[in-house]
């Protein structure tokens, strides 16, 4: 009886030693054979390839990367004596006898079978497929999957195959796969063509040295991508994703970090000197101690700062955790070592609010600071061009008007972007190459409150080193958060205007509107007039959206913060930055339209002075997904675990800057589900970049030409060599 036939090798578990290494034979190789169109197949036409164009399968090669969404599991294979009753299963007869039947119901009709085996003989049933009582003939080998329905029954069939037509098992035996389809593109079909491509999965070549698989037990790349597609057991699938997973995270990786060392072979850095009395005065006049992780983080920086190196690294640290303060002790180094610093904002309204602060907290020490707004009239602007220029202002303070091409810099030393998940990995790149004077690249600290886990913070700024502050300043006490009800809403007003007649302030978030700044800013303007005539009459009510001109929310900031408007509607223009130490209570209207993240920076604009704090979440959830997030919100105040949740109840897919960071999709990797292999992929990347820094060496070839095709167009050293 016809056997299937297991044509693919598998690694073991075990690690192999260097000689047991099946290798690819450079001649059998081809890579045109992949380019082949799918009309080479037998029984292929061009309709038909048209159609499986659709899914994508334009050729041999997109084939054998259409992996199944799952398998079904036919392990079970039987000999007819050994059938159960009701049991499902897979056996392997001859035909005897074949009949159609006719039923009494109209419309059904009935193909019988008789077939037999070593053990017995078993009558099979198929209904309306009419053309096998003309197919099948007497002495026929059939692999046959049903279900037997008793003694003097009749075996059911599912699905079956003839013996003999090169797709012995492909349908009935084993693992299963199952693909996505198209109507004309049907299961069977692409099983069949998968069967017919089976040879070339061995021909395959493999860019993960032979070496790097046999320490981590890896299969090669052509058994794995079979065993995708044709597992012979759970385990060898599992195997096999997870060679393939690290591939895809080790490829990222390698991009990642070489581009990274590249960076940094083509650019000279300043080597700025120790900190010297700047520094100290300024650590001396705050009204506090730096917490420890904000002394670690200043000595991770300073070690940058003094290499000679451009700095590229990554501050994430929480609303409120005090990065403010990490980076005017940069800057002033760059000031220290006699060159300018630039802080840039990703809005104006967040740039002024740092601006004012820093101001504040250099008062009196001399560092001349200016402000690059937007509604300076020409005269004051080009006097202010001109104070960079010849280096009469030392830290300059603005949004991305910062990186335009009129705006020169006498030498910047250090570059901080705030906010940086705002600016888009493009961005990021503009602004340094545009910061370049000569071949010296300023330091470069870019900050993000969006706490993301430290997996994700890997892949998404793989080219950046990371510094993460985790602690909270001292006495700073967890925001109240409330999930409510309907039902209390006028419970809640009640409870606001409390707040405000003992002296304190509150926001009033509207529904994020994503298409619209303009409707959300007529939301804005609805809200308020209804408050104002409503629950607050006897308050000041104010508002603040992305609509106002410059000026008019510079304004309204202001006012806000002098404690002239005590009720602030707005939009998530103040998801950050704005600190208003009087301000106790956030109230957050359709809290389930924002995500984690915003509704925590959002959030965050409370809880920043003395008083206890509060977060009013107004929503009413449609599905689980929100119900979960919200919940969280009320759970925890962490924005690390809240990022965390996030990716557990999101899927990175929707997680905010995955999608604008400028890398291609996963193809199999989960961040979640891998996160061990990431950080080998990770680890073992380094190794490799450390030793062959543009992975020029011959036994790199395959890699590099790899990475080339993956990410050519995100990886600038890889265009520019
Ligand atoms: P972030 O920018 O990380 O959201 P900030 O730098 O604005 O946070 O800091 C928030 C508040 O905490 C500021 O008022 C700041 O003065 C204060 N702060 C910063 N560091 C400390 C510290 N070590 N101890 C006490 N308060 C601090
Ligand atoms: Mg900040």
């Amino acid at each position: 009886m016809a056997r299937v036939q297991c044509l693919h090798r598998f690694a073991r578990l075990a690690p192999l030693k260097q000689a047991d290494l099946p290798r690819t034979s450079k001649s059998s190789y081809n890579p045109a054979e992949l380019d082949e169109p799918l009309t080479s197949l037998s029984g292929v036409g061009p309709t038909i390839a048209r159609e499986a164009g659709k899914l994508g399968l334009s050729s041999l090669g997109a084939l054998l990367y259409h992996f199944p969404h799952r398998h079904e599991d036919f392990t079970s294979s039987r000999e007819i004596a050994q059938l159960k009753l009701g049991e499902e299963a897979t056996i392997a007869a001859a035909v005897e006898r074949v009949t159609l039947q006719q039923t009494r119901r109209r419309n059904l009709r009935v193909v019988k079978v008789i077939v037999r085996d070593g053990t017995g003989y078993l009558e099979a049933v198929w209904f309306n497929q009419d053309y096998l009582a003309q197919q099948l003939a007497v002495g026929d080998e059939l692999l046959l999957r049903g279900r037997y329905e008793g003694s003097g029954g009749a075996f059911k069939v599912i699905s079956h195959e003839l013996v003999g037509r090169g797709e012995e098992g492909l349908h009935t035996m084993g693992l299963v796969p199952v693909y996505p389809t198209t109507e004309k593109v049907s299961v069977k079909r692409l099983r069949g063509w998968l069967g017919q491509v089976r040879p070339l999965f061995g021909r395959l070549a493999d860019p993960l040295p032979a070496g790097l698989l046999s320490e981590l037990g890896l299969p090669r790349r052509g058994d794995a991508m079979l065993a995708m597609h044709f597992p012979r057991s759970v385990e060898e699938f599992w195997l096999a994703r997870r060679r393939l997973v690290f591939e895809e995270l080790y490829l990222m990786q390698l991009a990642l970090l070489a581009h990274r060392n590249h960076f940094q072979r083509e650019r000279e850095g300043l080597a700025l000197p120790p900190a010297g009395e700047l520094n100290g005065g300024f650590l001396n006049g705050l009204p506090f101690a730096l917490t420890s992780d904000q002394e670690r983080v200043v000595a991770e920086i300073a070690a940058d700062l003094e290499s000679g190196k451009p700095m590229q690294r990554l501050l994430q640290g929480d609303v409120g955790s005090g990065k403010t303060v990490v980076a005017v002790l940069t800057m002033l180094r760059a000031v220290e070592g006699g060159f300018q610093a630039a802080l840039m904002a990703p809005t104006e309204v967040l740039a002024e609010q740092h601006y004012i602060n820093l101001e504040r907290m250099l008062a009196g020490s001399g560092v001349k600071t200016a402000f690059l707004s937007s509604r300076l009239n020409a005269g004051e602007r080009g006097a202010i061009l001109g104070q960079l220029k010849s280096g009469d202002v030392d830290i300059a303070v603005g949004t991305h008007a910062l990186i335009q091409q009129e705006v020169a810099f006498r030498q910047l030393g250090v570059v901080v972007v705030d906010e940086q998940h705002r600016f888009g990995v493009e961005q990021r790149e503009e602004l340094v190459d545009k910061a370049t004077r000569g071949r010296v690249t300023p330091h470069t600290l870019h900050m993000t409150a969006t706490p993301i886990p430290r997996t994700l913070a890997l892949t998404l700024y793989g080219d950046l080193e990371v510094s993460t502050i985790q602690e909270m300043p001292t006495g700073r006490r967890p925001v109240k958060t409330w999930l409510v009800p309907e039902a209390r809403r006028t419970g809640a007003y009640g409870f606001i205007r409390e707040q405000l007649d003992a002296g304190r302030q509150c926001f009033v978030v509207c529904p994020l509107i994503e298409e619209s700044e303009k409707l959300e800013a007529r939301a804005v303007a609805a809200e308020a007039e209804r408050l104002k005539a409503g629950e607050f009459r006897d308050y000041v009510v104010g508002v603040l959206h992305g609509q106002m001109a410059g000026g008019e929310k510079q304004e309204a900031m202001k006012r806000f913060a002098a404690g002239e408007i005590q009720v602030l509607v707005t939009t998530t223009v103040v998801e950050v930055g704005v600190d208003v130490a009087n301000a106790t209570v956030m109230m957050v209207e359709e809290a389930d339209r924002f995500g984690l993240a915003q509704l925590h920076q959002l959030r965050g604009r409370v809880g920043r002075g003395e008083h206890e704090s509060y977060c009013l979440l107004f929503a009413d959830p449609r599905s689980e997904a929100a119900v979960k997030r919200l919940e969280a919100m009320t759970a925890t105040g962490d924005g690390f675990r809240l990022a965390d949740m996030d990716l557990e109840i999101r899927g990175e897919g929707q997680l905010f800057g995955l999608k604008q960071s400028g890398l291609p999709d996963l193809r199999l990797a989960r961040l979640i589900r891998d996160v061990e292999l990431l950080k080998l992929a990770r680890a073992r990347a380094g190794e490799l970049v450390g030793s062959d820094p543009e992975l020029a060496r011959p036994e790199n070839a395959l890699l590099r030409g790899e990475i080339a095709r993956n990410f050519g167009e995100t990886v600038t050293w890889l265009r520019k060599v």
